[in-house]
């Protein structure tokens, strides 16, 4: 039932934060205004401050140091969260996935298979 589950781990806040932030990525303006840059910057830099798991977010605030949010288009914001993601992935020894926008997009924005990916 609802109510009676228990406390997330490491694993279920990764996928769900991951599922977040690549569909925001996905749904970001293609021609985003200086204060969606603002926000959307801000946004990571606050994630990698707060989020919860003390490692991870002590890796990923250097990772985003190195390699500042890139919020100029839509594209290079799904390319940019998709290397971030894929750091991670290398550091847990799982696959890499493919940073082509049409991947990205396969993945997270639309299906290539409506039927596939139905309700
Ligand atoms: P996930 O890695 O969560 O991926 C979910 C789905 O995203 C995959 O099934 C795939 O379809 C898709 N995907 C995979 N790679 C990409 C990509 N590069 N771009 C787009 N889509 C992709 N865990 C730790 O143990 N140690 C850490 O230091 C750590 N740091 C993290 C830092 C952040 C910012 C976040 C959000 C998560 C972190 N995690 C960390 C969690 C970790 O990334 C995974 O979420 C967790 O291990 C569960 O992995 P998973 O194999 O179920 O799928």
């Amino acid at each position: 039932g609802g109510y009676t589950a228990c406390p997330p781990g490491k694993d279920e806040i990764g996928v769900s934060t991951w599922t977040l932030l690549h569909s925001m990525a996905a749904w970001y303006p293609k021609q985003p205004s200086d204060q969606d840059k603002e926000f959307m910057t801000n946004f990571v830099k606050s994630l990698a401050r707060f989020y919860p798991c003390t490692w991870c977010a002590t890796d990923f605030q250097k990772n985003v140091d190195l390699s500042p949010p890139r919020a100029d288009t839509r594209e290079d914001l799904c390319i940019w969260f998709c290397e971030q993601h894929n750091l991670v992935n290398k550091k847990l020894g799982k696959p890499l996935f493919d940073c082509t926008i049409n991947k990205l997009d396969e993945r997270w924005k639309k299906s290539s298979d409506p039927k596939k990916c139905q309700e």
